[in-house]
């Protein structure tokens, strides 16, 4: 071998290193900072949000189902082509299903193309219960002081629906690196996981909002009905204690995607525990009751996932200064959210 050839393929080696140390780097910030976000409820629950990073012509994004709060006891990120998302976000086709590299046995995140749009190396996208407090209300002004460029996209199904209009948004405001998703939450672009972090935590402090304080339980019990189990969670028993709560929960019950998914399209109110259990007797899979006065119930295991959004939604109801109405998915856009087709949709609505 010529001696010129040699040193190339040092210096080749050198680079190379360079490189997986930056990757392995990246990935351990972006890990830390995902397991610390996750474990906070007030920013994730369960599986949803989710993160990315870039690295040449691979991202390593979130694998779908998996939670950010395991980011650093297991594997939860999943390699993919960059190029050939980025190829076929140009060609405007946001239908493209990801391609997993080194036969990752994840499934990418149903928002990745969101992170593939994004130009910035550290992508993450929170359920932020802060900021969600505000992107339901109709009269959304902006963060004050906003601490970094920011765009508005008005709600669309998750997916490819919700990629094409943040592609036709960026295109319009390039400088972007805070996207409000009204009545689903914000994406944050950063160069590394530390700008991201301190955008975040901006945002948080300006968007921030006292709760409404606690309304003490009556005494009312709906437990001995053999069926039932309270959930317990004091925020979510307020959903049932607050009358303000409750009044608006019987209205504005499908505020955003991920509690449409995991709760339905309509509130479980019931007057008491016996018609709960009756409509249980009935063939309702029903497992959730939410009783006026008396308190939140479920029957069977109603699972964590589904208790994250619920109190997601406590948290967010909370948080509402005013009785102002909010903005809830219309039922053409729950319908396609939930693959509903029209007439399951006009029969479920009318039970
Ligand atoms: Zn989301």
């Amino acid at each position: 071998m010529r001696p010129g050839a040699q040193a190339a393929r040092t210096a080749r080696g050198g680079a190379l290193n360079a490189r997986d140390d930056k990757q392995d780097g990246l990935r351990a910030e972006v890990s830390a900072y995902c397991a610390r976000v996750g474990t906070d409820p007030l920013l994730v629950q369960g599986a949803g949000g989710n993160a990315s990073w870039k690295n040449g012509d691979t991202m390593w994004v979130k694998a779908s189902g998996t939670w950010l709060a395991e980011a650093q006891r297991t594997n939860i990120f999943v390699p993919v082509d960059l190029a050939h998302l980025r190829a076929a976000i140009a060609a405007g086709d946001m239908e493209v299903v990801p391609r997993a590299l080194a036969g990752s046995a994840l499934r990418p995140s149903i928002e990745t193309l969101m992170h593939a749009l994004m130009p910035q190396t550290v992508v993450m996208h929170l359920h932020a219960v802060e900021i969600l407090a505000h992107l339901v209300r109709p009269d959304f002004a902006g963060p004050a002081p906003a601490p970094a460029p920011w765009c508005w996209v008005d709600y669309h199904k998750p997916g490819a629906a919700l990629a094409g209009a943040i592609v036709a948004r960026l295109r319009e405001q390039p400088e972007a690196q805070i996207i409000f998703l009204q009545n689903h939450g914000v994406v944050i672009g950063g160069a590394d996981v530390g700008e991201v972090e301190t955008i975040l935590t901006s945002l948080l402090a300006c968007m921030r909002t006292e709760p409404v304080a606690p309304v003490a339980p009556t005494g009312a019990e709906a437990s001995t009905m053999a069926k039932l189990t309270a959930i317990s969670d004091e925020g979510i028993q307020q959903l049932a204690l607050d009358p303000r709560l409750y009044k608006r929960l019987r209205k504005e019950w499908t505020l955003c995607p991920d509690h449409v998914v995991f709760l339905g399209a309509e509130a479980a109110c019931y007057a008491d525990a016996e018609s709960f259990v009756a409509a249980q007797t009935m063939g309702d899979e029903a497992r959730l009751a939410i009783i006026a006065g008396v308190g939140v119930y479920v029957a069977g295991d109603f699972g964590a996932a589904r208790t994250a959004q619920l109190r997601c939604y406590y948290d967010i109801l909370a948080r509402q200064p005013s009785d102002a109405p909010l903005t809830t998915l219309t039922p053409p856009q729950l319908a396609e959210l939930l693959d509903w087709d029209a007439e399951r949709y006009r029969l479920a609505m009318a039970r």
